[in-house]
């Protein structure tokens, strides 16, 4: 067998064998697209990583890694203010803890269902591997509308929502955190529920929590100043900056607004954000004042900016926001929010890079689209693993009854930030991908994890 020829084979049998398993994937997990979505994704990515090293297919480390260790559902019954008793259904996908403890966020959205908790948790394996420390991947949740709601069915629900996960969470067992529909004010609610039902006082068991029990400095912001420090390595590499740029950021919830502040702080006019009902276009940069004051203190909509900046304009819907000339797009609001055909826009309109603040954001038409465009792409499991970053050092502030200061926090979440980039972008070369950075997060973060279950045995 000549030499090329030995090279086609082996590249064949990677791919047959990375094929034929995500078929088995798609026929055990059926009617579960956004789950298929990131499989794949990761999936195709790791055909080189089979061919040079084949321990991986000989071990069966893609079907393992691919079903999650465990997956709980549960009823969660509540009250409403009308004295109605409610019933939502409860997740938690406990993917992989080859490398730590369960960790990942609660979302509470009534488009939650097995295929998004099981996305998001996915993801959440390579991410939280890419941050160098020590947590597994994990992601719950629940079918719950928190717009609307009053504190008092917010509270009763989540307590509720507890009283089951309790028995499934621990500081070295699973960790959770927040994350669509689940800030600092339901956390604060988890928490305390948490410690009722234990009778004691594991800080570590969330994170997220506010600053006066045992929450991070920092972790608020984490994930938005994440993304903007990982779009500004990209930046670097060519010679450019936020300085004198024009932004648009989706939704204006704790990503969105983070990294609206990051962005502007370095120089950069952000003129757009929006919320699920629309987006606001503010030529002059918004001022992001106005929209901790809508969103975080008053609950409102994203409408209601122009009442006090009339010459911003607001539109209904939301894929309208990415026509908006910008050199940098940061997606922050939810998954497949950029599809092919407002990708085209976004590049015909010389946007230079894109960093996912938010989990899949983009659809594989519109990664496709912007690598094809030498367009700088951050995705999501590097640009926005600041977050969880943050979280495992609030765990670690936890452990060792210390808090760090607000500047200590930050100069950590700047060094790993600039080491997933590095890190991706190494395996992206390594791995006969250079300049792809979703290959190279893809890559970087499998070979952590496929390493330490290898060296744990049949696991
Ligand atoms: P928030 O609930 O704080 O904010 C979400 C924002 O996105 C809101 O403005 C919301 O608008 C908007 N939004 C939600 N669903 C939709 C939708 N279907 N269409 C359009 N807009 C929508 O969530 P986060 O900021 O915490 O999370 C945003 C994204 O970032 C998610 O993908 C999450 O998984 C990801 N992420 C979050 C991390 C964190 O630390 N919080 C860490 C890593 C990733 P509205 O107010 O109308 O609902």
């Amino acid at each position: 067998m000549t030499a090329i020829t030995e090279i086609n084979e082996k590249r064949i049998q990677a791919e047959d064998y990375v094929q034929a398993v995500f078929e088995t994937v798609k026929k055990r997990n059926p009617n579960e697209s956004e789950f298929h979505q990131v499989v794949k994704e990761v999936f195709d990515s790791l055909v080189p990583v089979f061919e040079k090293n084949p321990v991986y297919m000989e071990q069966s480390i893609l079907e393992r890694i691919a079903e999650p260790e465990r997956v709980i559902t549960f009823r969660v019954p509540w009250v409403d203010d009308q004295g109605k008793v409610q019933v939502n259904r409860g997740f938690r996908v406990q993917f992989n803890s080859a490398i730590g403890p369960y960790k990942g966020g609660l979302r509470f959205h009534p488009s939650v269902n097995a295929s998004i908790i099981k996305f998001l948790g996915f993801e959440q394996i390579f991410k939280n591997a890419l941050t160098g420390l020590p947590i597994g991947g994990g992601k719950g949740g629940a079918d719950f509308d928190p717009k609307g709601k009053s504190d008092g069915e917010i509270m009763r629900f989540t307590q509720s929502f507890m009283l089951e996960l309790s028995r499934h969470i621990g500081p070295d067992v699973d960790v959770p955190a927040g994350d669509i529909g689940v800030g600092a004010r339901e956390i604060g609610y988890l928490f305390g529920q948490y410690k009722r039902i234990r009778g004691c006082y594991e800080a570590g068991v969330l994170t997220g929590k506010g600053i006066g029990y045992g929450g991070s400095l920092t972790r608020t912001e984490a994930t938005g100043y994440g993304t903007v420090y990982f779009v500004q390595e990209m930046l670097k590499e060519i010679g450019l900056s936020l300085k004198g740029s024009t932004v648009v950021v989706s939704g204006s919830g704790n990503v969105s607004t983070y990294a609206i502040e990051k962005a502007a702080q370095l120089g950069a006019k952000v003129v757009a954000c929006s919320d699920s009902d629309g987006y606001i276009y503010d030529p002059n940069g918004i001022s992001l004042d106005t929209v901790k004051k809508l969103k975080e203190v008053e609950r409102e909509r994203i409408r209601d900016y122009v009442k006090e900046h009339p010459h911003a304009e607001y539109f209904e819907g939301c894929s309208g926001i990415w026509s908006i000339p910008c050199d940098i797009a940061l997606p922050c609001a939810t998954q497949n929010e950029i599809d092919e055909a407002a990708a085209e826009i976004l590049v015909a309109n010389g946007v230079k890079a894109i960093g996912e603040g938010a989990n899949m954001p983009c659809t594989s038409g519109a990664i496709n689209e912007f690598l094809r465009n030498t367009v700088l792409f951050g995705p999501a499991k590097a640009a926005n693993a600041g977050g969880v970053a943050v979280s495992a050092l609030e765990m670690a502030q936890n452990s060792s009854r210390i808090s760090w200061t607000f500047e200590e926090v930050d100069e950590k979440l700047q060094q790993i930030m600039t080491n997933i980039y590095r890190s991706s972008v190494k395996a992206a070369e390594d791995y006969g991908y250079p300049g792809n950075l979703v290959a190279g997060a893809n890559i970087a973060g499998f070979i952590k994890v496929a390493d330490a279950m290898i060296a744990q045995g049949v696991i």
